[in-house]
């Protein structure tokens, strides 16, 4: 019970100085229409976020709906997303997915975390992305970012797998700072707490971080 408090107590605080370095308003999320968005996520899988972009343009440019998809030549489908790399296997999982959504779905992107991972080529953090960014609904994406921020902070302990992080973070903080806290724990994993030289000299958190270094 006294180590919960004390994560609860934890979260908070380090919520409150995210809060004060990036600005209240530093995370807001657009929405994105939902199909595109779990599209998107797919291509985003692996590679660099500007590569997942061209890869995107290209490929909504001319289809972006899952009718649309399943219409494409395969091999024209695979030339649109080659910049995102990996391409023969985020073709496979976005034709897949498509067809899942037009066979199991009407052709409308589910909207519940269950449904979506069902879909070939997502997973809990697509899933995740999508019903924050798609539907609007509040949820923490761990990626390998959060996943060892969120551990060096002390939020969780050091075996602790990304669905334990997602339990720990969404269970200590209101909901409505879940997309805040999503965007500004992975800009701290980006920006000080890189996985192999952290900068904690400089990192905002480091007098409450556990792991920190300085
Ligand atoms: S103080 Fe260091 S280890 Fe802790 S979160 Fe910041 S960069 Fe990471």
């Amino acid at each position: 019970m006294r180590r919960l408090c004390g994560v609860l107590n934890r979260a908070k605080k380090i919520l409150n100085i995210l809060k004060k370095h990036y600005g209240e308003n530093a995370f807001t999320v657009s929405p994105v229409e939902p199909f595109r968005a779990l599209i998107g996520c797919i291509l985003s899988q692996r590679t660099r976020d500007k590569n997942a972009s061209r890869a995107a343009i290209a490929l909504f440019s001319v289809a972006s709906t899952p009718q649309q998809i399943l219409r494409l030549d395969p091999t024209v489908l695979r030339q649109l997303i080659r910049p995102s790399g990996y391409y023969n296997q985020k073709a496979k999982n976005i034709i897949g997915a498509s067809r899942a959504i037009v066979e199991r779905f009407g052709g409308v992107t589910p909207r519940t975390r269950t449904e979506l991972i069902s879909l070939p080529g997502v997973g809990p953090k697509t899933a995740d992305i999508v019903l924050s960014y798609g539907f609007g609904e509040p949820a923490i994406a761990v990626d390998t970012h959060i996943h060892r921020v969120t551990k060096r902070l002390g939020l969780a302990n050091d075996k602790a797998s990304p669905a334990d992080i997602k339990i720990a973070l969404e269970g200590s903080l209101p909901r409505i700072d879940y997309s805040y806290t999503d965007g500004a724990i992975l800009s701290i994993g980006k920006e000080y707490c890189k996985s192999g030289r952290p900068r904690c000299g400089e990192c905002p958190l480091n007098h409450l971080c556990e792991k920190c270094g300085v």
